[in-house]
């Protein structure tokens, strides 16, 4: 039981260790296990720390440039091609179908308005909306924190899927 409080409590220790119960603090210098998974975070904090990400390519501002031209003049995409364009986009960042299809449901149920994907009132959207891509890598940045709160939400529907199943039986 305090190997799994503690085990929750592994970031904490390492980044915060005064957010962390002197219980929890005592039980780690004694235990093998717990001590040995303290150190594993640790050295991959240190791995993180020392990385260095690499100089972008001399070319990326000219490639990134002639893509967003590129995607500025093309017919925009409908609403569920950018959808799934933006879910593929999303797995690079570890977020799970289940998330996804949160997120899509919730853009379902508010119409859309809430992420300014779609906007009802618009007489002419094509005069509102001149580009999806551009529009989406803004909204991206509101919808991160979004993302984030789904992700929680799935982790929590993880853990009690994996309670034992068989206890009404
Ligand atoms: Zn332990």
């Amino acid at each position: 039981m305090i190997c799994r409080m503690t085990k929750e409590n592994l970031e904490n220790l390492l980044l915060d260790p005064e957010m962390v119960s002197p219980e929890v603090r005592s039980h780690v210098a004694g235990c093998p296990e717990c001590s040995r998974e303290l150190a594993e975070l640790q050295a991959t904090m240190a791995v993180l720390d020392a990385w260095e990400a690499p100089e972008p390519s001399p070319f990326f501002d000219a490639r990134m440039a002639a893509k967003l031209r590129a995607e500025r003049e093309a017919t925009p995409a409908g609403f569920f091609e950018r959808m799934r364009a933006r879910l593929t986009f999303g797995s690079n960042l570890g977020f799970r179908p289940i998330a996804a299809g949160a997120f899509a449901l919730l853009i379902l149920i508010g119409g859309g308005t809430y992420a300014g994907l779609v906007n009802l009132n618009a007489p002419t959207p094509a005069a509102v909306h001149p580009s999806a891509a551009i529009q989406d890598l803004q909204s991206l940045d509101d919808n991160a924190q979004v993302f984030q709160q789904l992700n929680a939400l799935d982790q929590q529907d993880d853990d009690t899927s994996s309670a034992p199943v068989n206890s009404q039986l």
